[in-house]
């Protein structure tokens, strides 16, 4: 059996006035179907670029991108995607904007409001389904792009910094509503992070990435099991995971510097 996502010698060269960047250089990774994948890196060493290729809005210079087996060719329903930037549409309801993706579905309005408020419920924004984005924090809104990304229930969840932009506690609160529903129903998750501890917690299996130009530098198992719990967080096996990948990420951040 194919991998649910597989790039395969993967290069992204971007040319613009100023000359020409290096992103990507032969990076091949197979995501399994199921698998929760997290991946870390110095700024700057292709992360974006690397999921942008999964969703099918960038096309790589060279090499292949495949999602179950076919090649990617922009966009699709399987594929849902979490920018670190809420992008809601302003002129819509917090409920509007969640069943937005469930119209395109074709469902029936009884069972979008459901849903909607199904998803709002789990992110906390039950009681602001009314409000519009103006009307939202920065957190709040965010909280929303991700309920709406879970209610159209893709196959693929594909996350770029999705809990940089919240507070610390908001963030613990995500992460474990995340795995919750990841456990519930199997989705394949590719989840950018800077936030080492966050990779750990979330994964199966942790990419580093290093820089100039981006490479896979290594790629860690997360031996412990599911449910993760705040005792792991806080156990020796955890922070020596945390440890290890730490350097690995700031070893390659300094030896892009100089
Ligand atoms: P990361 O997400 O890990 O911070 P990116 O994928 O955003 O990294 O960027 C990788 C490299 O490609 C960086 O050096 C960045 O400046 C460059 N880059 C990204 N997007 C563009 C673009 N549209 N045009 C030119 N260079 C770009
Ligand atoms: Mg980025």
């Amino acid at each position: 059996m194919s991998a649910m996502i597989s790039l395969r010698n993967v290069t992204k060269r971007y040319n613009s006035r100023r000359g020409s960047v290096l992103s990507l250089d032969r990076v091949s990774l197979d995501i399994e179907q199921g698998e929760f994948v997290t991946i870390v890196g110095p700024s700057g060493c292709g992360k974006s670029t690397m999921l942008n290729i999964m969703a099918g809005l960038i096309t790589p210079t060279s090499g292949d991108a495949l999602v179950n087996g076919r090649p990617v060719d922009g966009p699709g329903p399987e594929r849902g995607m979490i920018f670190q930037q809420y992008a809601l549409f302003p002129w819509l309801t917090a409920q509007q904007n969640v069943e937005f993706g469930l119209r395109i579905q074709g469902m029936s309005s009884r069972k979008r409001k459901e849903t909607a408020r199904h998803y709002l419920d789990l992110v906390g924004l039950a009681k602001f389904a009314d409000a519009l984005p103006k009307e939202l924090s920065g957190g709040m809104k965010q909280r929303c792009a991700i309920a709406r990304a879970y209610a159209v229930n893709p196959e693929i969840l594909l996350m770029d910094e999705p809990f940089g932009a919240l507070d610390a506690m908001t963030r613990v609160h995500m992460q474990d509503d995340l795995l919750a529903t990841w456990q519930q129903e199997r989705r394949t998750c590719a989840f950018i992070t800077h936030d080492v501890e966050e990779a750990v917690y979330l994964a199966t299996r942790v990419v580093i990435m290093s820089p100039h130009p981006g490479r896979i530098a290594r790629i860690v198992d997360v031996p412990l099991e599911y449910p993760r719990t705040e005792e792991m967080r806080l156990s020796p096996e955890f922070a020596e995971l945390r440890t290890a990948i730490w350097r690995d990420v700031h070893h390659s951040a300094d030896a892009a510097a100089g």
